[in-house]
């Protein structure tokens, strides 16, 4: 099963400094239900209590201390060493649940204070989240607030698949399997970010020979690049290109409402899953082994529906 890494608060453990819990019941019922989330309560794993006094970010912005205003003590080195500490297990994550604001697991927008005064500014992020995006730049991170946005979920769903698809490539990496991956990303990777979907592709076409290193570029790359969510757009656009390979295989009449159906999405009258609907319905009477493929038509479990409101 897919394991998501997640702050232990969001699934209801009471180990915030005043005792209480953040639960998610997005992570903590939909997505619980298809993932294995794995908590770390980094405050908690440093020995701090439940309850304890609070922390804050404290001086440069891109380099904060963290620091318990009450003591002094300053925690920095013992937060980043937790998560340094347990880089092997992290290695087995496709994705991590942030929670947000806080000191230590707040992806952006974290309060850093101006040592000695409450002058701050919205700009940090958390002492645990920047040592975990340092070890893996591709693993897809989000915060719980951000999860409530549909089009944020279901971006953030979507990387945690194609990741872990990535993962699960046999390894060492050879030139064959990562071009049989990228194939299947191409639509996904299109209706994303355009300018990356032709430089990686001519990329990868001009490698000879696969090294480690233009692995990780790639899969960094591509990771970055669906960071950006697929603009409606972009969508209309791989769905106009999916339509015509049914051109030859579809009568006038389906072939015209297939197109209505997209434009009808293109201008927001219809979510995303209607034309694709129709698509996936065309590939299922007209199988397409390059179509059949593409994540873009599958990308997670349908149930999980983060498609609807698209
Ligand atoms: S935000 Fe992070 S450090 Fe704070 S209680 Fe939740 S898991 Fe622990």
């Amino acid at each position: 099963m897919i394991k998501v890494g997640i702050s232990s608060c969001l699934i209801g453990e009471q180990v915030r400094y005043d005792g209480g819990h953040k639960r998610s019941a997005f992570c903590d019922e939909e997505l619980r239900r298809h993932v294995e989330l794995v908590p770390y309560c980094p405050e908690v794993g440093i020995g701090l209590g439940v309850p304890r006094p609070t922390i804050r970010l404290e001086g440069d912005v891109d380099a904060p201390q963290a620091v318990i205003p009450k003591t002094g003590q300053n925690v920095t080195a013992g937060i980043s060493d937790f998560a340094t500490n347990r880089q092997r297990q992290y290695t087995q994550l496709s994705g991590y649940v942030l929670c947000a604001k806080s000191p230590s697991c707040g992806m952006e927008r974290v309060r850093v204070y101006k040592p000695g005064t409450n002058e701050n500014a919205k700009d940090g992020m958390g002492i645990f989240a920047r040592r975990l995006r340092e070890m893996f730049p591709a693993l897809p991170l989000e915060e719980d607030g951000r999860l409530n946005d549909p089009l944020l979920r279901e971006n953030f769903v979507l990387r945690v698949y194609v990741y872990d698809a990535w993962k699960k490539l046999p390894q060492p990496l050879k030139s064959a399997d990562i071009q049989a991956f990228h194939a299947r990303q191409k639509f996904t990777l299109l209706a994303h970010d355009q300018p990356t979907y032709r430089k990686l592709g001519r990329e990868l076409a001009e490698q000879k020979t696969m090294t480690p290193e233009f692995a990780t570029y790639y899969i960094e790359t591509l990771m970055n690049a669906l960071t950006q969510p697929a603009s409606r757009k972009n969508n209309t656009n791989v769905l106009q290109h999916i339509q015509g390979f049914f051109k030859d295989h579809i009568e006038s009449a389906e072939r015209q409402e297939l197109a209505e159906l997209i434009l009808e999405y293109n201008a927001g009258r219809v979510p995303l899953m209607v034309p694709l609907s129709m698509i996936n319905h065309y590939l299922r009477k007209h199988p397409d082994a390059y179509l059949s493929q593409q994540s873009y038509l599958r990308p997670y479990p349908d149930d999980l529906k983060l498609r609807y409101g698209l």
